[in-house]
């Protein structure tokens, strides 16, 4: 049986990153802000049309690390529809988190009940632009300056995307990217941290090399997150062929769109004619009543045939047991809701169409 996962991760063609590497041979230089590092960052700059970006070992420690350097207490505003990454980054800070629910098209953060959660003792807001879908940026923008709070986004779907012709790293106060083998692209484990703010910059800097601020002097207490040279070669490689990755993925998404829009019961992810995207996910709601079958039974038809969809996000990270029962998921409800009915497909830019077409055809055949 032809299986069929629900990612493929992106790789260069082999002779190419060994070009990229040969220099270490002579250099020995591994790791700790070597030429690669220093070369990637700048190519990622102009890339993603952002002034100041650091690269660590994964997007997790960009967030963890971010919330550090921001110096924070007390509660961060969030949405539990997302990777366990980003509740634990606020969490393993000390901070609170406190879930806000999600819009029900585009499943970020929904800015309507935002402004009823802050207290006098938020500190932060942290949304997820979720499937590359982009939160409502002006209207966060808009309420962090009101309360005067910091806005942190995880950005882990959203590589290479604009919205009204801006880098997407350029929102907020900082912009948190994953660079893991599954993103749209990877230097295998790896991310970034765009920002506005040269101090904040300087701060991550020190704690992602255990705060060290100089030869004889540790001023913070860091962890070490540092991007070695291979990362950053792998990350040149797959940078050269984003665009036409991006491409590629466009056209399996445009596939899937022919057989699935349109059908009673299937809600696909909505439009943003803002937004240049990255094609990251798939994601499918079903509603039950309408469509016939639950989600949970497209996904073992599915799982049956050998194809690997996911239900992501499910479960909510407020439900996680880590937290025994602190946080109340009916005040997501929505969130609950589109965890419980969603299927992120496969996709991947080498997905071949008649793939696409025959696991759409076995969504179809769970209509009643
Ligand atoms: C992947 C991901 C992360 C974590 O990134 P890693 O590079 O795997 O550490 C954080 N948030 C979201 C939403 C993600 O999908």
């Amino acid at each position: 049986m032809n299986q069929i996962l629900v990612t493929k991760s992106s790789m260069p063609d082999l002779n190419e990153y060994m070009e990229e590497i040969s220099s270490m041979w002579d250099t020995h230089w591994l790791t700790n802000m070597g030429p690669k590092h220093k070369k990637f960052q700048e190519e990622l700059c102009s890339y993603m049309g952002v002034e100041n970006i650091d690269l660590l070992t994964n997007g997790h420690m960009a967030l963890e690390l971010t919330l550090q350097a921001l110096d924070l207490h007390g509660e961060v505003i969030t949405t539990p529809f997302t990777f366990a990454s980003t509740t634990h980054a606020i969490v393993r800070n000390g901070l609170e988190p406190v879930f806000c629910d999600i819009d029900p098209f585009n499943y970020t953060m929904d800015t309507k009940k935002l402004e009823t959660l802050i207290t006098d003792r938020t500190c932060a807001i942290m949304p997820v632009h979720v499937y590359g879908n982009i939160c409502h940026v002006e209207e966060i923008e808009r309420i962090a300056r009101k309360y005067e709070l910091k806005v942190i986004y995880d950005a882990a779907h959203t590589f290479g995307e604009t919205y009204k012709g801006k880098g997407i790293g350029t929102f907020g106060d900082a912009s948190c990217f994953s660079f893991h083998a599954t993103k749209v692209f990877n230097t295998i484990e790896g991310g970034a941290v765009c920002f506005k703010d040269k101090k904040l910059g300087e701060a991550l800097y020190e704690l992602k090399n255990f705060g060290i601020h100089g030869p004889e002097e540790v001023s913070a207490v860091g962890a070490n997150a540092k991007m070695n040279e291979f990362c950053a070669a792998m990350g040149i490689c797959n940078l050269r062929h984003l665009d036409e990755e991006i491409e590629k993925r466009k056209k399996v998404v445009e596939r899937y769109r022919a057989h699935l829009e349109g059908i009673e019961g299937l809600r696909l992810n909505s439009i943003d004619p803002d937004v240049k995207y990255n094609y990251a996910y798939f994601p499918v709601v079903f509603e039950e009543r309408i469509f016939g079958s639950t989600r949970s039974e497209v996904f073992d038809a599915l799982a049956e045939q050998g194809i690997g969809a996911r239900k992501y996000f499910y479960p909510l990270t407020n439900t996680f047991s880590a937290f025994h029962g602190k946080y109340d998921v009916m005040k997501t409800p929505v969130a609950l809701s589109v965890s419980k009915r969603v299927l992120t497909l496969p996709l991947y830019a080498d997905l071949a169409f008649e793939d696409v077409d025959r696991i759409c055809e076995i969504i179809l055949s769970c209509k009643k």
